[in-house]
């Protein structure tokens, strides 16, 4: 069976045909600026070069189109006909509190989809013009979607209500949704599988630290507590958003700085983060390179960054009554070493001892903690296409 996995953002499009006999990745490729002038597509057959397809692009459907036009090609297809797609599976990040897993699309989960977008403005909307326009490109081929919300949906009350007037929670769906959640799924069964354990069996902590970045406690397989909240701007430091301060700041700054409630947002969302304290830049390869070549507050960054990330381990681990692993993943978790170091540095009254030769490795599935340490760390390179993948298929079945 072969499944063509979408992400679809508002003027982006990443895609991927996996062949669920293997799980190997038969093509992929990024369409950008979808919509705007300069469309491009850039397509991978496995193992041979990229091409390059600039043509303008005024929609999804325009764009899909040419994603499955390469992939039927002669030349730098993956299969010979549209019709050995047996499936698609569609990445959607709010499911609200209506799904708990992958559905198969019916005209009643697209309109779900469409009542999250209220608390997804910026994405929902873009996931549902994908399918709207796989659909009619594909109107045949059965398709699934995967939520990013979905696996946090387990979280108890105490985790997902906040300390604000119930009514809230009632009348707007004002509570914590979490995000991220096909990783962190994908990561705990995997790390768990790696050291050849039932994830039913453990506690885990999950690290996904990139650009976004997210932590979530995980017991017997089911998500218990996770750091982003109603949006994914809470909980730890990230690359541009600020995660967790005392929401009083909002109403302080605006009043000193004259601001709009969209300036205001913007300042959470795309001006804090490392990039706001260090000034340098939101990459954190760049704020490495910086501190170290002394920027004082390229360090200040990383350290405020690693001091968040530590705080909430102890709090999961609090939560949890124990904690045996712990997984970092995405960009940052699963490359850079000195990151990893520096969080787990300090966590050794927890039972967690890294080893300095076994932490020298990028992108890889392997355990990096000591052999008598505690808690076992592993680095655990995430893959949320072949979960989607996967779910397509299961469900498919
Ligand atoms: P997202 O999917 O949220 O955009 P990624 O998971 O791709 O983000 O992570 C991107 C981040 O990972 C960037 O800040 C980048 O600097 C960081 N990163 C990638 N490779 C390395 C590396 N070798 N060392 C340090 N940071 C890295």
């Amino acid at each position: 069976m072969k499944v063509l996995v979408v992400n679809c953002g508002s003027s982006s499009l990443k895609y991927q045909l996996v062949d669920m006999t293997d799980e190997s990745v038969l093509a992929k490729g990024l369409v950008e600026r979808i919509g705007i002038e300069g469309s491009i597509l850039k397509h991978e057959k496995t193992g041979i070069d990229k091409v390059v397809i600039e043509k303008p692009m005024e929609d999804h459907k325009v764009a899909i189109g040419l994603v499955l036009d390469a992939l039927v090609d002669e030349k730098h297809g993956a299969v010979k006909d549209m019709s050995e797609i047996a499936a698609v599976g569609h990445r959607v990040v709010h499911g609200g509190e209506k799904f708990n897993e992958s559905v198969v699309i019916t005209d009643e989960v697209m309109e779900a989809i469409e009542a999250c977008s209220e608390l997804a403005p910026l994405h929902n909307p873009a996931n549902l013009m994908g399918i709207n326009a796989c659909k009619e490109l594909m109107p045949t081929t059965p398709m699934v979607v995967v939520f990013d919300t979905a696996f946090h949906q387990t979280m108890p009350k105490e985790s997902y209500i906040y300390a604000l007037p119930y009514e809230l929670y009632e009348n707007y769906g004002v509570r914590r949704y979490g995000f991220h959640g096909t990783s962190h799924k994908y990561v705990s069964e995997r790390a768990a599988e790696f050291i050849g354990e039932k994830v039913e069996d453990l506690k885990i902590i999950t690290c996904h630290l990139g650009n976004g970045a997210s932590l979530a406690a995980i017991k017997d397989g089911k998500c218990l507590d996770t750091s982003m909240g109603f949006t994914p701007l809470e909980g730890l430091v990230m690359g541009t958003r600020c995660g967790d301060i005392d929401p009083a700041i909002l109403t302080f700054v605006k009043d000193k700085e004259n601001l709009d409630s969209n300036e205001i947002n913007d300042l959470i969302n795309k001006k804090s983060g490392v990039l706001g304290i260090s000034g340098v830049s939101s990459d954190f390869r760049d704020i490495e390179n910086a501190a170290e070549e002394g920027n004082e507050r390229a360090q200040l960054a990383l350290d405020i960054f690693d001091n968040r990330v530590r705080k909430y381990i102890g709090s999961y681990a609090a939560t949890m009554g124990g904690v045996d692993v712990v997984v970092f993943t995405a960009g940052l978790g699963e490359n850079s070493i000195s990151n990893r170091a520096d969080i787990c540095n300090g966590l050794e009254f927890l039972g967690i001892k890294i080893d300095k030769d076994k932490n020298n490795i990028r992108g890889k599935d392997a355990v990096i903690s000591t052999d008598d340490s505690k808690v076992k760390v592993l680095v655990i390179p995430t893959n949320e296409e072949l979960m989607i993948a996967r779910d397509a298929q299961a469900l498919l079945k």
